[in-house]
Formats: structure tokens, C-alpha cells, sequence
């Protein structure tokens, strides 16, 4: 039997217009919007994408959008004195930085830099500690995202076992997190691990985040499991596809994402989520 859809698109669609509904209500009340900043240094052809796709949401719920383009050169010491300039600026609730930097800037110290209340991406390690200590702030948005999906699916998660594939600082160790604050049991799998295969067919909830086209397949997976596929891979003929073997595994499994269109566009919606709930923090301090 074919798995049920997990459909980001039309989940991150309900969550932008909810989100616009909120906007709409707090500039009637006479209150500004929501601001987000974004920072793009170099022209990674991706990152371009990324931001316009970022810039595009913020513009169609009703936020304060502000794109920053930097050259490639930029020093550090120039970006650091620009995000301390946007962490004092009132109407600016979000602060990002799309990653990756050029090789002159320090990825950490950048973050660091960024005022924890206006870290929508949550990789700050203030709210990376929060987030350690179950009392999370602005939490990371794809592992975020991904809750909300699973939330959708209606199955309860306090004592499933769950694997992620993966233990990156963005995906990875914050899907752990939240997974393990939502009572799941978790096991987190890196290139290092031992017989993979045999752990991902114990898992009930299994989150893929390899960055490994079709890495995961159908032979591998336990029977009813909710399956949440985070890759996004680019194939020879200019396809995109997912880390897991879409087509096996949904013979197999309850749940599935489809890549695109699964956790790509409620990263975005919960982008839009945390800039909003910054706007909410600051607006009442
Ligand atoms: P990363 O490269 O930082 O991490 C990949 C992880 O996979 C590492 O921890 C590595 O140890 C592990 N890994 C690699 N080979 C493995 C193997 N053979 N067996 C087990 N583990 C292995 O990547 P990332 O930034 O976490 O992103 C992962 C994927 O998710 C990429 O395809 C990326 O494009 C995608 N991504 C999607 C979204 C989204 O919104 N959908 C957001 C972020 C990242």
C-alpha cells in the first residue's frame, strides 16, 4: 500500500496565510510589521535563489523586508559593524545571514554576533542551549518546520523510536532536539555510524538529512513508518531529488515527504513563524 503524502506545500501555505491573517491584525491595531533583514554576501547562485525565495514570502504576508547584498570581498569586521547596526534598528525583528560565507568570515562569529531575539534561524548558541534545555526561544527552522508536519500526521510521538540521519549543527542535532523534547527515544546517525542500515529499520520515525541523493532505501525501512526526507539534491538532468528512494519507500511507509515539495517550503513558513514571534518579543519589552 502507497504511503500518505506528507504535503509540505499545502501545510507551509495554510501556516503563511495564518501568519498573514496575524500581520493584517497588528497593522490595523496601529502597530508596525514584522521586519526581517537579510544578508547575502558573494553570489552562490543557490543563496540568490534561497534569499528571493525568503524576500518573496516576507513581501506576500505583510513583513518589513530588507535585503542587504554584500560583495564577495566584504571583510568581517565590515558585516559584524552591519548586523550590529540592524540588532539596534527598532523596526528590524529578524536578523539573517545566509550561509554559506566566503572564507574570510567566520560563520560562528557572525551568528554569535546577532542579537539571540532577532536570530530567526535559532543557531545562535543561546538558542541553541535553549533549545538543549527544553525551554526553546527561536528554534531552528527546518527541524521546526518539520514538527509541524509531523504534527499534522496526527500519530503520537512520546515513546516512538526515531532515527536521524545526520548530526549537522542545522538539521541534524536540533531534529534530535526537538524529537527528544517530544518524548521520542532517538538515535542520530553520521558517516562514522555502524551497521546503518539495521538502525534505520528500527526507527518509527525516520528523518533523513545525508545530502545523498535516494541514499535511503525501500529495503531498509520498517513498515508504518512516518518518513521525513530533508535532502535536497540536484541530479545530472537538472532534477531535484530527496536522500531517500521515494518511490520504494512509499510502498513501505505510513507517511512520506515528497522532495520538492515536502520540507523545503515549510523551512520558509517557519522562517516567517519565528520572525513573527520576534516581532511579538520585542514589540511587548
Ligand atoms: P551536512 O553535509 O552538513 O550533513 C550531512 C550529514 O550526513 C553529516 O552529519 C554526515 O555525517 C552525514 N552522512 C554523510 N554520509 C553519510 C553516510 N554514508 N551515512 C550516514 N550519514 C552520512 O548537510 P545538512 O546541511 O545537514 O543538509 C543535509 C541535506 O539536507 C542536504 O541535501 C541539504 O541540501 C538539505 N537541506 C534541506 C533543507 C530544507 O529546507 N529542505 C534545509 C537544510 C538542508
Amino acid at each position: 500500500m502507497s504511503a500518505n503524502l506528507l504535503d509540505g506545500k499545502a501545510i507551509a501555505a495554510d501556516l503563511r496565510n495564518s501568519i498573514k491573517t496575524e500581520v493584517e491584525a497588528i497593522t490595523t491595531s496601529g502597530q508596525r510589521p514584522p521586519g526581517l533583514a537579510v544578508i547575502l554576501v558573494g553570489d552562490n547562485p543557490a543563496s540568490q535563489v534561497y534569499v528571493r525565495n525568503k524576500q518573496k514570502a516576507c513581501e506576500e504576508v505583510g513583513f518589513l523586508s530588507e535585503l542587504i547584498r554584500l560583495d564577495p570581498d566584504t571583510s568581517q569586521e565590515h558585516l559584524l559593524s552591519l548586523i550590529d547596526d540592524l540588532n539596534h534598528r527598532e523596526e528590524i525583528d529578524g536578523i539573517l545571514v545566509q550561509l554559506p560565507l566566503p572564507e574570510q568570515i567566520d560563520e560562528e562569529t557572525v551568528i554569535e554576533r546577532i542579537l539571540p531575539t532577532k536570530d530567526v534561524d535559532g543557531f545562535h548558541p543561546y538558542n541553541m542551549g535553549r533549545l538543549v534545555l527544553r525551554m526553546p526561544l527561536l528554534r531552528p527552522c527546518t527541524p521546526k518546520g518539520i514538527m509541524t508536519l509531523l504534527e499534522r500526521t496526527g500519530v503520537e510521538l512520546a515513546g516512538k523510536d526515531a532515527v536521524i540521519i545526520g548530526q549537522s549543527n542545522i538539521v541534524g542535532r536540533p531534529m534530535a532536539l526537538e524529537l527528544l523534547m517530544a518524548r521520542c527515544t532517538i538515535t542520530v546517525c553520521h558517516s562514522k555510524t555502524k551497521d546503518l542500515e539495521d538502525k534505520i529499520r528500527g526507527a518509527d520515525i525516520l528523518v533523513a538529512a545525508v545530502g545523498r541523493p535516494n541514499f535511503v532505501q525501500g529495503s531498509w525501512v520498517k513498515p508504518g513508518a512516518v518518513v521525513i526526507d530533508v535532502g535536497i539534491n540536484r541530479l545530472d538532468n537538472g532534477k531535484l531529488c530527496g536522500d531517500v528512494d521515494f518511490e520504494a519507500v512509499r510502498e513501505v511507509a505510513d507517511w512520506i515527504t515528497p522532495v520538492p515539495g515536502g520540507v523545503g517550503p515549510m523551512t520558509i513558513a517557519t522562517l516567517l513563524e519565528n520572525t513573527l514571534q520576534a516581532a511579538k518579543l520585542h514589540q511587548v519589552s
